[in-house]
């Protein structure tokens, strides 16, 4: 899915500079580089650098002074910057809720260059609204784009983190107790003196139907076992499979009970 990735040292000047606006909104220019798949496809636009443009600004509106945009532009010629990568505009709603007004959606279309924009708005509480204009063959644009700064780390970096990790990090295996589960006839009453040490229920082995442990207590599964001349782990698997449900077992044991008396 497209979406757009902002550098890290971008996106900490954009906030900063979005703040220190507050409570007015603030408006930026930004460079992007195309990620392209192996059928030169883009799949992603990172937003490198946003610049700072002059501007009037107040809570409501920001407005570019005229000559800004070009001034900016004689800037980056002079850094020898492709100006084709001025494709970006980014603003703050300040205070408000990110959402595109018809003043944006204005100046969206303004921003046609022939191929494509990618506008960003965003505010106080760090929310980000991304959408992506297209000018040809007809102006149509797509919102929400998935927008996410781009802590990407050099591969070598990567490589010694994931040497510590292996170094520090180990599983804990944790030992099967089974889940107190739902209580037998037989068992009410029962002291809670082997119940399960763990939050989390034991997962369904298989199919839909739960683990015969979640169901029953250990010793009765054990019993139910014995008298019908099965192994612990074939009655598991006849449960888990439905040959055997949770009625006959919970009949079992009440006739057991009774017969016990
Ligand atoms: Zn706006």
């Amino acid at each position: 899915m497209f979406r757009v990735l902002i550098n890290p040292e971008a996106y900490a000047r954009l906030r900063h500079l979005v703040a220190k606006s507050l409570p007015n909104e603030i408006g930026f220019l930004g460079l992007i580089d195309e990620i392209r798949d192996a059928n030169n496809k883009i799949t992603a636009v990172v937003v490198s650098e946003v610049f700072l443009v002059e501007q009037t600004v107040n809570s409501t509106e920001t407005t570019m002074k005229d000559n800004a945009v070009a001034n900016l532009m004689i800037e980056l010629a002079q850094r020898d910057v492709d100006l084709s990568r001025l494709r970006c505009w980014v603003h703050s709603h300040a205070d408000g809720q990110v959402f595109w007004s018809k003043t944006d959606d204005d100046c969206c279309a303004a921003l046609a260059n022939g191929t494509f924009a990618v506008s960003v708005v965003t505010n106080a509480a760090g929310d980000l609204l991304t959408r992506l204009d297209v000018y040809s063959p007809t102006h149509m644009y797509l919102d929400k784009v998935p927008t996410e700064v781009n802590y990407s780390l050099a591969p070598e970096v990567l490589v010694a983190l994931d040497a510590e990790f292996k170094a520090k990090v180990t599983l804990k295996v944790t030992t099967f107790w089974p889940a107190e589960g739902k209580r037998t006839k037989k068992t009410k009453g029962r002291p809670k003196d082997k119940e399960s040490i763990f939050d989390e229920q034991p997962q369904p082995r298989r199919g839909d139907r739960p683990n015969i442990y979640q169901a029953f207590h250990v010793e009765d599964v054990q019993v139910y076992a014995e008298t019908h001349g099965l192994t612990a782990d074939e009655l598991e698997a006849q449960y888990a499979e439905g040959t055997i449900d949770e009625d006959e077992i919970e009949d079992f044991f009440y006739n057991f009970q009774y017969a016990g008396v």
